[in-house]
């Protein structure tokens, strides 16, 4: 079977590989029909180095497909059924993965497509409980937003952020595939929410989209337009994912009391805070990492009561890599798939 492979930096090739093995009790075998690209795939693209991670690796972190064939004693599924793929191979059996807190499984064995073998490829034998049915009025290109983009937003904004309804909103990167869902599932709820963009076409679209509020952050201090906009009072929740660029500005538009809750450092790794500010404010910051099972169920809800992925662009399997370009050259409004 074709499986699209990462052999060092920005050296990814079209290989035939062996097919999996037929599944053993509680797996599943899974044709794969769509790959949803993400940020942790630019970071493996670029050739980051991981201790866990060993080259020829295929790629692909977020996934749906059709079950093909059912292993022993798997219940609720069937051949020919859609299904959103769990991209992290947790163990299913610590305190963390029984409680439900997949993502914070205290033996996982590695996230898909990144420290091991992904879903880029025709054929995937995985666990039965990493892949979650999808409603029949959610199509499969959509569904592969679930496992990351929408599964992230949906785990940072209701489990770690507790946004209610009516409260306000600064999302960052309005434009991005997980900006553009996190507007969709702010507005759904009726929050005010504000964005920011790179340019004004992007702005026009986050408009168009439900932002209520767009700031052009090349053009204007989004932290001052933020504060003016809000009257000085500030928003209830950020959401952040850019990091250093923009931190210390996030801060500076919450409320007191507000929560910051980010998933993401686009613009680097390090910054520095105001240690005062944080607790004379006090503000709630959380960090965010992937989702839970549970959450890729919420979404493709969501998906089916209408609130959809948007799709900047669908390429086929061997321009992965052009994706990946696109993805890093920001050009972007929502997500970039591979279709096969
Ligand atoms: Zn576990």
């Amino acid at each position: 079977m074709q499986a699209l492979q990462l052999f060092g930096d920005r050296d990814l090739r079209l290989t035939e590989v062996e097919a999996p093995p037929p599944p053993g009790p509680g797996e599943v075998r899974v044709r794969v029909r769509a790959v949803g690209l993400n940020f942790i795939d630019v970071w493996g693209f670029r050739g980051m180095a991981f201790a866990k991670r060993r080259l020829p690796l295929t790629v692909g972190a977020e996934a749906a497909g059709e079950i093909a064939e059912l292993g022993e004693g798997v219940e609720g599924l069937e051949a020919g059924d859609k299904v959103a793929l769990y991209g992290a191979m947790t163990c299913g059996r610590c305190r963390a993965c029984t409680e439900g807190r997949d993502n914070l499984c205290e033996d996982v064995g590695g996230v898909m497509g990144f420290h091991i073998d992904g879903f880029a490829r025709e054929f995937v034998t995985m666990p039965a409980r990493l892949v979650v049915k999808v409603p029949d009025a959610v199509s499969l290109t959509d569904a592969a937003c679930a496992g990351i983009a929408f599964g992230t937003v949906q785990h940072m904004l209701f489990d770690n952020a507790k946004l209610e309804p009516g409260e306000s909103i600064l999302v960052h990167a309005g434009g991005s595939g997980i900006g553009t869902a996190a507007i969709r599932m702010a507005k759904a709820i009726g929050c005010t929410v504000y964005t920011t963009v790179g340019d004004d076409e992007k702005g026009a679209k986050a408009a168009a989209l439900g932002a209520d509020h767009v700031v052009n952050y090349r053009t204007e201090r989004f932290e001052g337009e933020v504060r003016r906009l809000t009257k000085r009072k500030g928003v209830d929740v950020v959401f952040e994912h850019v990091g250093p660029d923009t931190w210390n500005g996030s801060l500076l538009c919450l409320k007191r009391g507000g929560r910051l809750v980010t998933c993401g450092s686009t613009s680097g790794v390090s910054t520095t805070m105001n240690l005062m500010q944080l607790f004379q404010q006090q503000y709630r910051i959380t960090g965010s990492f992937g989702c839970r099972l549970a959450n890729i169920a919420e979404s493709l809800d969501k998906m089916a009561d209408g609130i959809r992925p948007v799709v900047d662009t669908v390429y086929p399997l061997a321009d992965f890599a052009q994706g990946l370009e696109r993805l890093e050259s920001r050009k972007v409004f929502g997500k970039i798939l591979v279709s096969f």
